[in-house]
């Protein structure tokens, strides 16, 4: 357990993944958030994919976490006239409105006010920005366009328009029904696609908080509108998730390096977990070896200081989603021990009041003073691990927790092991160390006379981590 990747993998569940048995396999492989894609399929199956992940997290004994993601106001065609259209440059194609198509080259969209809302001389981008049109000329029902990039149109792809500000809602009636359904399930991230304020992530903290849930809001950074106010959403949200699909057609695809690592950058500036998505190993779809460029972009991915990287496709309806996972895992603990940071002394923190910040962030230079094997956190939410992550320190922190949602919740942070315990035999520092004593040799690989830094709140101050000691291994 205390060799396994620090950065976190984030697995997109699908047809290819979908049974209890593969689930399990692809979380002993390393696997540690399953996420549910609320674009595609309905609750029936949305619940049972929810379901079988559940079932896969009791057989393993894994807390992995769950995030569900909500589709958010991404536009989509409707079906087309006549099936498959192959467009080529020049060709006239026409937005209409209503859900009715009357001839081959109109189409029709989610959204509504679509028409309205386009402007002559702005381009729409349609299969993943492969096909690019140009709108010509408009009237109230109708904006004519001309094909600038051509290939094969399919119904319900993505429709995007780069630099438009549309009137949509932040979540339609859909999303908000999905979310309260994510909610009651308890799982542990909801992530809400195509963000364009700050105010939208609150809207659905605001919604968790009165649920009484306890999922975390991840904002998808997709759109030019949230990079122009970038710090602004990562201050209010929990965590974030770079969603380079959309985001390279949103933007010119050439800038997405460029704002991949300025978003990542932002999230450790404010200690806010990140998700890199979006074709990391594209090529395994179909093969069973990713090419180097892939390889790379996981690496660069790490280096830069992503919390997660993760699969969409190759795990949700790839032909090799465990090769994908496995090797997933093996770039991470390549490129780990190539880390930054790995070796060099940290840089001071930033002065703090905040007692269980400073005490978890110490812990980790105390544990590398003393060549302590672990630092073993005892918690009754998610903060304290989760600052002890901000520091990228590379002592394996194991977060002992009574409470099933905050060992889960942790599931996507850099380098923290979650792990369940009774509350009942965390009780108190009697208990504490009789069980990291029991556990320390068969679940945690530590071996007699290994140093563990344990840290925890003391009797008389509980929630506030004020009290550290250091426990050896076959001795305490
Ligand atoms: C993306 O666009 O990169 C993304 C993660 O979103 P989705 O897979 O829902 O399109």
């Amino acid at each position: 357990m205390l060799q396994s990747a620090r950065t976190k993998i984030v697995a997109t569940v699908g047809p290819a993944c979908g049974s209890v048995d593969k689930l399990a396999a692809l979380i002993r492989l390393g696997v540690d958030v399953f996420r549910l894609n609320m674009a595609h399929g309905d609750r029936t199956r949305h619940q049972a994919m929810f379901d079988a992940i559940a079932a896969a997290r009791d057989q393993t004994a894994i807390d992995i976490g769950v995030l569900v993601d909500l589709a958010g106001p991404k536009i989509r065609l409707g079906d087309l006239f006549a099936g498959d259209l192959d467009l080529a440059i020049g060709d006239q194609v026409d937005f209409v409105t209503g859900t009715i198509t009357r001839s081959s080259h109109e189409l029709t969209c989610t959204y509504e006010p679509l028409v309205a809302e386009l402007e002559v001389g702005q381009q729409v981008l349609l299969s993943d920005g492969l096909i690019r049109l140009q709108v010509t000329s408009k009237t109230d029902d109708r904006a004519v366009c001309r094909v600038l990039d051509g290939g094969v149109l399919r119904g319900r792809q993505g429709v995007n328009v780069p630099g438009a500000h549309f009137s949509a809602p932040a979540m339609d009636v859909v999303d908000l029904d999905n979310a309260r359904w994510a909610i009651a399930q308890g799982v542990e991230y909801l992530s809400l696609s195509f963000v364009r304020r700050p105010e939208e992530i609150i809207q659905l903290k605001e919604m968790v908080q009165a649920a009484g849930g306890h999922s975390q809001v991840i904002a998808k950074i997709e759109k030019r509108e949230a990079l122009d106010c970038l710090d602004e959403i990562v201050k209010v949200t929990d965590g974030v998730m770079v969603a380079r699909g959309d985001l390279g057609v949103e933007i010119e695809v050439q800038q997405t390096p460029i704002q991949q690592k300025r978003i990542v950058a932002a999230c450790r500036k404010y200690g806010k977990p990140v998700i890199v998505a979006t074709q990391m190993l594209e090529s395994m779809h179909t093969n069973r070896r990713p090419t180097r460029a892939e390889v790379s972009d996981v690496a660069n991915a790490i280096l830069d200081g992503a919390d997660a990287c993760m699969l969409s496709g190759e795990t949700a309806i790839g032909q090799y989603p465990t090769e994908a996972v496995t090797m997933m895992n093996r770039i991470m603990l390549e490129t780990e021990r190539a880390y930054p940071d790995r070796e060099e002394a940290k840089p001071t923190p930033e002065p703090t009041s905040n007692i269980t910040r400073a005490m978890v962030q110490g812990a980790g230079r105390i544990a590398r003073q003393l060549s302590a094997r672990a630092v073993v956190i005892v918690a009754d939410s998610i903060a304290a691990a989760r600052y002890k992550s901000q520091t990228r320190d590379f002592i394996p922190t194991i977060a002992l927790s009574g409470h099933r949602h905050v060992v889960r919740g942790l599931a996507l942070y850099w380098g923290i092991l979650p792990y369940y315990a009774d509350p009942e035999q965390i009780n108190g520092l009697p208990k504490i160390k009789a069980f990291i004593a029991e556990r320390a040799k068969t679940h945690w690989q530590l071996n007699d006379g290994d140093r563990v830094l344990l840290v925890i709140d003391s009797p008389d101050n509980i929630g506030e981590h004020d009290w550290m000691t250091v426990l050896t291994v076959g001795r305490d």
